[in-house]
């Protein structure tokens, strides 16, 4: 009827009201996974400053807690994107491509639910990355 609908994307390409609920409950869930998870490691790192342990191998636990550190801050960033998609989900943005404004796709967004780019701008984005390799 009206003729502005023709200019969108394909309808199908677009997340259905099931779809974005269903992902919003598994970035949910993986946000709590990933914070309780976290939260347990810097318990543990909180411990080990507070305990007067002076027999503790000192080199070997400062490694250790450099790895917990970095382990954490991946973890962190993780939990950063996960917050910025339930943001998107909020918005009613979720699913739109970053770039181009077009719909990122099911597939793409239940492989990976916080993708922020269609396959297409993705794949543009790395044949970018990787023409400075000069092969
Ligand atoms: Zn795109």
């Amino acid at each position: 009827m009206s003729s502005d609908i023709s200019d969108l994307p394909p309808a199908d390409e677009y997340l259905s009201e099931e779809e974005v609920v269903h992902l919003r409950s598994v970035l949910r869930e993986q946000i709590k996974l990933l914070i309780d998870r976290s939260r347990n490691n810097l318990g543990d790192l909180t411990e080990e400053q507070s305990a007067d342990g002076d027999q503790v191998d000192v080199a070997a636990s400062e490694s250790e807690r450099g790895h917990r550190l970095r382990f954490a801050e991946r973890e962190r960033k993780m939990v950063g994107k996960i917050q910025s998609a339930l943001e998107r989900v909020a918005e009613g943005e979720y699913g739109m491509c970053s770039e181009c404004g077009g719909p990122i796709g099911h597939k793409r967004l239940m492989a990976r639910p916080v993708a922020t780019q269609c396959i297409d701008c993705k794949t543009m984005a790395e044949r970018h990355e990787t023409r400075s390799w000069g092969s």
